[in-house]
Formats: structure tokens, C-alpha cells, sequence
């Protein structure tokens, strides 16, 4: 009898009686997802401290990247510089709903838009 396996969808022939998954790497897959939702927090602090501690090599790799895609990092920054650009232009059409808004800037995308907003504004 051919079921679907529970990742990637595929048909396949269940060997064993339990079978969920068409291979190894599927399962392994779903094992892995389920862990880090399961450990989320966890995973999230071990992140940050490996990168603390691993900042040079983290700089050096993004920068290597940075060389190797430039056109990346271009539409990155265009991307960028779009979103700041609306934003502005969203509260220049609408001061009164981004004045609440844009009090306190949050993340980083924009701060520097929001920021430069909050002056603008106040
Ligand atoms: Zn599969």
C-alpha cells in the first residue's frame, strides 16, 4: 500500500509497519523542526551566545558574502532605502496616525527614517 509521506508529500511503499516518512533525511527533517519548536528559547539564547562569542568570524563571513553578492546587498539596500522612503511618505500624507505610531522606533529596519520622523514631528 502506497501512503504519502508526512514531509515532503511523496508517495512511497511502507517497509515497516509504522512508516511515516519516505527516507532518513525526511524524518530527520521533521524531528529537527519539531526540536527547535520545542526548544525555541533555548536555541535562540545558544544563538546568541555562539555569535557573542564568534563575532569576528560571523563579520568576516557576512563580509565575504558581501563581496561574493553585491547585487544582493544593493537591492538589500534599495529595499532599505524604499521602506524608509514610504514611511516618510506615509506620515507626510498622514502625520496625525503616524505621530502614536512612530513614537518609539522598534527594530531596525527604518530606525533612522523614524527617528529623523519623530523630529520632523515634534
Ligand atoms: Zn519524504
Amino acid at each position: 500500500m502506497k501512503i504519502k509521506c508526512e514531509s515532503c508529500g511523496r508517495e512511497f511503499i511502507r517497509i515497516k509497519h509504522n512508516q511515516r516518512f519516505c527516507c532518513p533525511k525526511c524524518r530527520t527533517k521533521v524531528a529537527g523542526e519539531r526540536y527547535r519548536q520545542k526548544n525555541k528559547e533555548k536555541l535562540k539564547e545558544y544563538n546568541q551566545k555562539y555569535r557573542q562569542k564568534n563575532k569576528e568570524k560571523f563579520r568576516e563571513y557576512t563580509k565575504k558574502w558581501c563581496l561574493k553578492n553585491p547585487e544582493k546587498v544593493k537591492a538589500k539596500a534599495k529595499r532599505y532605502k524604499d521602506f524608509g522612503n514610504e514611511v516618510l511618505n506615509q506620515a507626510i500624507k498622514h502625520p496625525r496616525k503616524f505621530l502614536g505610531k512612530y513614537k518609539k522606533p522598534k527594530g531596525k529596519i527604518g530606525v533612522y527614517k523614524k527617528e529623523r520622523l519623530h523630529e520632523e514631528f515634534l
